[in-house]
């Protein structure tokens, strides 16, 4: 029997959730356990980077198909995410849920475990939150904390003409496999039958793309260890033409990207065609890939092969020429903004 949240007063539920839990970075003097957790301060020639996020349920995530286990470990690697696109390390994450009656304890201890198991892939400690009663439905917020040295930020604003522009990964999975869970959803509505078996055959990994990013700690360590710094980072989380467009605005800069430079996986080709959707645009705006878009130097060209997984897709070029797509047919289209969100996306499939 599912042990209702009544049965745990507040801080009877924090101590059940937290009492295995040891913090595991220097920097974290301490956890859970007192008023406020207990930090030391950085030297000198470090900044702190902080970044928070909220998730809301039936607007960011939807639990008919997401499993909590796997929702909190998206919920955390979307955080570390932003600190990695600064050129930080996250070391500190507070989580804080608002939980509705229709969750038992097992359901957040379920949660939690995705939570943990993030925060240890990616050696960050979790370090305080709140809980409370929610009317309807999960609430999530998570706050990160990370830092860097002064001089190895890395803003949006830093891209320069001639720098080449990179991405790591491939683009538009993550888009391809919530239309995927989207889709096969809708379907299991109208059968309604206890025995429906989504067919995911052959297309694990977009449905992995969505459920579980991994944000890309591996192309920060690679870059460092390469001497190589970007001279202007973010994260793909709106899609690749609007992050595109925000380092053009913040640079004051424009962008030629090559379609045939992008990026795609097969399976998210496959899906696309499925769905009739030009696996450009799929690429172009499809959120939520976690993929790391950078610029680098032209003198860095030779080196690049050395980094694995970052791929060259086009080059920043004057504000003047503008942000373009060049196809692969050879024609510039204008890049615009269709900034992906997930409560557009959500609703466009109801
Ligand atoms: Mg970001």
């Amino acid at each position: 029997m599912p042990t209702p949240l009544s049965d745990f007063g507040e801080f009877a539920l924090i101590d059940h959730l937290h009492k295995d839990y040891k913090t595991k970075n220097a920097s974290t003097l301490l956890g859970i356990g007192d008023d406020a957790a207990v930090l030391k301060s950085l030297p000198s020639n470090e900044v702190e980077l902080v970044t928070t996020d909220l998730l809301l349920e039936g607007i960011h995530f939807d639990l008919t198909y997401t499993p909590l286990k796997h929702l909190g470990y998206k919920a955390i690697a979307v955080n570390l995410s932003d600190i990695y696109a600064m050129n930080g390390t996250p070391q500190q994450v507070t989580v804080s849920l608002g939980i509705s009656s229709k969750f038992s304890v097992e359901q957040i201890e379920e949660l939690y475990q995705g939570i943990y198991l993030a925060c240890d892939r990616y050696h960050v400690d979790l370090v305080g939150g709140d809980t409370s009663a929610s009317l309807n439905g999960l609430m999530i917020s998570i706050t990160c904390l990370g830092h860097t040295p002064h001089d190895k930020v890395v803003y949006r604003s830093g891209a320069k003409v001639n720098d080449l522009i990179c991405v790591s990964g491939n683009l538009g999975a993550a888009y391809m496999g919530l239309m995927l869970l989207e889709r096969e959803k809708k379907v299991f509505l109208e059968t309604n039958s206890p025995y429906f078996e989504p067919s995911f055959k052959g297309k694990e990994y977009i449905i992995e793309r969505q459920l579980k990013p991994e944000p890309r700690a591996d192309i920060i360590q690679s870059l460092a260890n390469a001497g190589m710094q970007p001279t202007s980072m973010m994260d793909i989380s709106d899609g690749l033409s609007s992050e595109l467009l925000h380092i053009a605005k913040s640079s004051q800069v424009g962008i030629a990207v090559y379609e045939d430079r992008l990026p795609i996986d097969h399976e998210t080709l496959a899906m696309a065609e499925e769905l009739n959707l030009n696996p450009l645009t799929v690429a172009l705006n499809g959120g939520e890939d976690y993929e790391l878009l950078l610029t680098l130097p032209l003198e860095d060209f030779d080196r690049i092969p050395q980094i694995q997984d970052l791929h060259i897709i086009g080059k920043v070029t004057t504000k003047e020429e503008g942000n373009l797509i060049i196809t692969s047919s050879d024609s510039a289209i204008e890049l615009v903004a269709q900034g992906w969100n997930a409560a557009s996306a959500l609703k466009a499939q109801q």
